[in-house]
């Protein structure tokens, strides 16, 4: 945090919740990409050309601002990423559209930001309706231009949060996870939002991007202007309007205490995790992109335990080819040899929609044509990535699970598809490790019923508790007006979990977690005491979690949950783990 001198302007707190934790000061960067009512006049005849000269220019002004965002994004994340804005600059250059715009705008003498906007809404709307593919995903690209357009025709220019080029912090009232993707983090020192939850992938970004971040801070993005100094403090989900000297001072010792319980961290990374009586628990780290490995590394984790796909697919012009998700995967695999990575099929829907596929919206996306569903729904997109999958297993430490598995039917449909890449495969001469490990996510409170028919058809369990938490408890995990709703320590939601590490027990084969409860440290003895085998957490938390794990007894954890399972409320519970987490790590809790 850069502290500097308090502001002499009055202080103001704003309070919403920490998702991801640290300190950052700055200046605030406002992003707010609706775009308000495009204004409508008429104008005179003899003021015609001077409109046409307006379109004309705002038309160069957007191209140049298309080809310096391109270079820009070609140089962060690469030049196929950029070139979904070849097709933006198709749309400047399209000359039936700017005919018809001059066209209109002789016949209806209205100002030229109101043709235009007219004009290419219209247009849009016509490509919508095509069966051909292509064209519909061109409508999202006039959306996109158009509002470029009209912003630089009334003076306004709101520029792409990847072209924010100076230190901020960034509010906005949402962001989705493709802008969080986005987000140059070079300049942005931290972000917060007027909606948002924990579990929401934008707070689950955050978290792995390092990037303090506080969300459901109600109306914050439209109280605070552009320029304004805040402080935003991720721990405890608060927002400082002009910080006093006093404030300021609280905060550096609140940041110097966090830093060294952190320096100490570091020193964690070669050993195991291993409780004090000599329990070892396999701890390893949920990546979202291959930029997250060094973090994985840094933080000794043991390999990935939840490699979160779809974030490869989203802000591309196009779905990534069999031989590029190869890449990938090969690449991510191979770093983390010898450890293993636990490839998840794709997760596209619920909050993370993807633009480029121009799927029907749904009422409730949540409950929708989400992640396997969708797959075996797109057999085509399913049979890629599979096949990408499997190449790169010959590696021989990639093991793949399915998401949102709702019961034992969808799993032998999905092994049916499986089967028939391996048969290609195997028909092609290509190589790929026959003994894949192959599990499915328990976060379907069906799923977890089904436990002990599931687990005599699949190698793993991996419970994904952000989600089995939202359709166990009814609780929306991105909706802040319910935020409180949503505990991860509901009896309901321990006995699912001891449900499902039983019968995967049982069986023979192992249970892990990998939603949010395996990265809050003061869950860990419950999740040991349950009797979990596995814990993968967000990269950046993994050292946490293994101090709180070198801190326990087995005993005491067992305990603990015997204990939690015959308590009835998700408060009682909640005191009973913070207890034995005071008792053990002080330091590490907030
Ligand atoms: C989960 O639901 O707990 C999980 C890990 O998957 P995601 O957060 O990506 O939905
Ligand atoms: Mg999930």
């Amino acid at each position: 945090m850069n502290a500097g001198t308090g502001s002499s302007l009055p202080e103001t707190r704003f309070q919403g919740l920490g998702v991801s934790p640290g300190i950052a000061r700055g200046k605030v960067f406002v992003h707010r990409p609706e775009l308000d009512a495009t204004p409508q006049y008429t104008v005179r005849e003899e003021d015609l050309p001077a409109e046409i000269a307006r379109f004309e220019s705002a038309l160069l002004l957007t191209r140049t601002q298309i080809l310096d965002l391109q270079a820009k994004i070609a140089d962060a994340i690469g030049a196929n990423d950029a070139s979904i804005f070849d097709a933006h600059l198709l749309v400047v250059e399209d000359r039936t559209l700017i005919d018809e715009v001059l066209r209109t705008l002789q016949r209806e003498r209205r100002n030229i930001e109101s043709v235009f906007e007219q004009v290419a809404n219209r247009y849009a709307s016509l490509l919508e309706q095509m069966d051909d593919p292509y064209l519909r995903e061109r409508c999202l690209d006039i959306h996109d231009v158009t509002r470029r357009v009209v912003m630089n025709l009334i003076g306004r220019h709101a520029p792409a949060l990847s072209e924010v080029d100076y230190p901020h912090i960034l509010l906005a009232p949402s962001l989705t996870p493709s802008d969080t993707a986005l987000l140059n983090r070079q300049y942005v020192l931290a972000f917060g939002t007027d909606a948002g939850s924990r579990t929401s992938h934008t707070a689950i970004m955050a978290r792995s991007l390092c990037l303090p971040a506080v969300v459901g801070l109600h109306d914050v993005s439209t109280r605070l202007e552009a320029g304004s100094d805040v402080l935003l403090d991720g721990y405890h989900g608060l927002l400082v309007l002009n910080p006093s000297a006093q404030t300021l001072r609280e905060y550096e010792e609140l940041e110097r205490r966090k830093q060294s319980v952190e320096a100490g961290l570091v020193d964690l990374r070669e050993t195991a995790s291993t409780t004090r009586d000599g329990h070892h628990l396999i701890l390893s780290a949920n990546i979202e992109l291959p930029d997250d490995i060094p973090m994985v590394k840094a933080g000794g984790a043991e390999g990935v335990g939840l490699y979160r796909t779809e974030f490869f697919y989203l802000n591309k012009a196009r779905l990534p080819d069999e031989e590029e998700q190869y890449a990938n995967y090969r690449q991510v695999a191979s770093e983390v040899l010898p450890h293993p990575i636990i490839i998840r099929t794709l997760d596209l829907g619920g909050d993370k929609a993807i633009g480029n596929l121009n799927l029907p919206t749904e009422l409730n996306p949540f409950l929708g044509c989400r992640a396997i569903r969708f797959c075996l729904d797109h057999r085509d997109i399913f049979k890629t990535q599979l096949r990408a999958i499997l190449r790169a297993s010959a590696l021989g430490n990639v093991k793949m699970m399915y998401p949102l598995v709702s019961g034992l039917e969808e799993v032998r449909k999905a092994n049916g598809v499986l089967e028939e890449c391996k048969a290609e495969l195997r028909a092609e001469g290509r190589e790929f490790n026959e003994g894949m490990s192959v599990g499915i996510m328990i976060e379907v409170p069906s799923a977890a019923l089904c436990a002990p028919e599931l687990a005599r058809e699949v190698g793993f369990f991996s419970i994904g508790t952000n989600d089995l938490i939202q359709y166990c408890i009814a609780v929306d995990r991105v909706n802040e007006r319910i935020a409180h709703l949503y505990e991860p320590t509901h009896p309901a939601i321990l006995r699912l979990i001891k449900m499902v590490v039983d019968a995967a027990h049982a069986a023979g084969i192992w249970a892990g977690v990998c939603g949010e409860m395996a990265s809050e440290v003061t869950l860990t003895p419950l999740l040991l005491g349950l009797g979990v085998d596995e814990l993968s957490a967000g990269a950046a938390l993994v050292p946490r979690v293994k101090r709180a794990v070198q801190s326990l007894e087995m005993d005491v954890c067992r305990a603990l949950a015997e204990t939690a399972l015959r308590t009835d409320t998700p408060g009682a519970i909640l005191v009973q783990c913070e207890e034995v987490a005071r008792r053990y790590y002080p330091d590490l809790l907030g």
